[in-house]
């Protein structure tokens, strides 16, 4: 169910195992949250802004003939934080290390002792504490917080380590050191290119559908799920469809209506996930730095959470820079006005950038990102009925590479099943 990302990418990897499957989306569109949109001749994401060049998904780029649509940033992109009137760089490499006046000295010494640091012995940490035992306050409070926080939009304070940080514990566990082990991946090459498509993220989940269209249903909601023969009947309004195995790839709140009937227990769990809303403003401006952009502390007295550089990062995108408002810190900031909601990212970036900007559209997401906040709770002990599956982006990693991999390795397990 559901023909986002994960949804488009399992049937693409059971379709290449030989496995018969039917996927039913409720839009008119593949894509679910990644949404690309045209503008006065600007490509504008809506969601995601860009995903990470990877062995899978170049193997999907290739498969699909969409290599001639691929834009790609340049090398190691920095990355900014601000506070203090200032962007300050954030030290991914030694020699910014070294300059960055993100930290200071007695900030970069204490990060520096992070081998030191004993393994954690608690399963109750949240990400901040966790942050700062490993690295010290000033590091979390200038960059890490800022930084992880941004991705999902929360505040690290209400983020329990055990769900979203679950690979850095595991790291922790297995490794001692995340500082020597992130040194190592250095060294190794670092971080992998961001990577788009000439005409925007939807060319991605568009090709995935039309390699597939057949078995792909648009404009068909899944109304209910019922038990029969050992199976599931999914109740839509152009009939019923019976299956044997069940992947869920919706929304927590959508899976938590649709499992009431066969799973009112993990139903009444999953609707206590909360996610936390998004406005997402488009600006034009002159403003060029080559950059990811940049993510701002949370004492800083402003609505913005961060800002994506889409003209930093590929050389097609000119003039575009993507503005987050909302998040924990400011909810209610997607109930405006749009024209309010747009002047308020105008006014902030200006003042950040120093460089003029306009706005060229709003877009108003209420459940944008999964928050991974305390209501993660609701998770522990979460039990399913025999061959229904949840893939999703709140019971595993939350970004666009994240989906892929899960729903390949479970393609894997389904045509082992099958
Ligand atoms: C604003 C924003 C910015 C982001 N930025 C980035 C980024 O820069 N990089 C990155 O890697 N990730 C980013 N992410 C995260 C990433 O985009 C998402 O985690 C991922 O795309 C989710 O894909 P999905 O297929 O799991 O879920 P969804 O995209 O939510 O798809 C679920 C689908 O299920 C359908 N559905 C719901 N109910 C039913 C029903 N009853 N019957 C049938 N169909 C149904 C929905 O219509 C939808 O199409 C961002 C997300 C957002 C919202």
């Amino acid at each position: 169910m559901g023909a986002g990302i994960t949804g488009l990418s399992l049937a693409y990897y059971l379709r290449a195992r030989g496995v018969p499957h039917i996927c039913c989306e409720a839009s008119a569109e593949p894509g679910g949250v990644i949404r690309t949109r045209e503008l006065d001749g600007h490509v504008l994401e809506l969601g995601p802004q860009r995903l990470r060049r990877s062995a899978a998904v170049a193997a999907l780029v290739d498969a699909l003939g969409l290599r001639p649509e691929v834009i790609e940033g340049t090398g190691e992109l920095p990355l900014y934080v601000y506070f203090g009137g200032r962007l300050r760089e954030v030290p991914f490499t030694i020699a910014t290390f070294l300059r960055t006046d993100l930290l200071t000295w007695r900030g970069k010494l204490r990060l520096l002792a992070e081998p030191l640091v004993k393994r954690s012995s608690t399963s109750a940490e949240s990400v901040a504490d966790f942050f700062i035992r490993r690295f010290g306050r000033e590091a979390y409070e200038n960059f890490l917080g800022p930084l992880f926080g941004g991705i999902y939009g929360s505040d690290p304070r209400a983020m329990h380590a055990r769900y979203a940080l679950a690979r850095l514990l595991a790291l922790e566990a297995h490794s001692g050191s995340l500082l020597l082990s992130a040194l190592r991946m250095a060294s190794r090459g670092g971080f992998s290119a961001a990577l788009s498509f000439r005409r925007g993220m939807q060319v991605l989940p568009r090709a995935l559908y039309e390699a597939n269209r057949e078995n792909i249903h648009l404009e068909t909601t899944v109304r209910s799920v019922r038990a029969r023969h050992g199976g599931y009947v999914l109740a839509t309004a152009a009939g019923e469809i019976e299956v044997e195995r069940l992947v869920i790839t919706t929304r927590a709140d959508q899976a938590a209506d649709l499992l009431r009937e066969v799973a009112p227990e993990a139903a009444t769990r999953l609707a206590r996930l909360h996610y936390n809303p998004l406005a997402v403003v488009h600006l034009h401006s002159p403003a060029r730095r080559p950059g990811l952009g940049y993510q701002i502390r949370a004492d800083e007295d402003c609505r913005t959470l961060g800002v994506t550089w889409n003209a930093g990062i590929f050389a097609e995108r000119a003039g575009v820079h993507t503005s987050f408002l909302g998040g924990w810190k400011h909810p209610d900031i997607v109930n405006g006005p749009e024209a309010r909601i747009g002047e308020i990212a105008r006014a902030e970036f200006e003042t950040m950038m120093g460089e003029p900007a306009r706005v060229i559209q709003v877009h108003r997401w209420t459940h944008a990102i999964p928050a991974h906040d305390q209501s993660w709770t609701a998770l522990d002990g979460l039990e399913l009925p025999a061959r229904i599956h949840l893939a999703t982006n709140y019971t595993s990693g939350v970004g666009v590479n994240a989906r892929i991999d899960e729903a390949n390795a479970l393609a894997g397990r389904l045509a082992d099943a099958a």
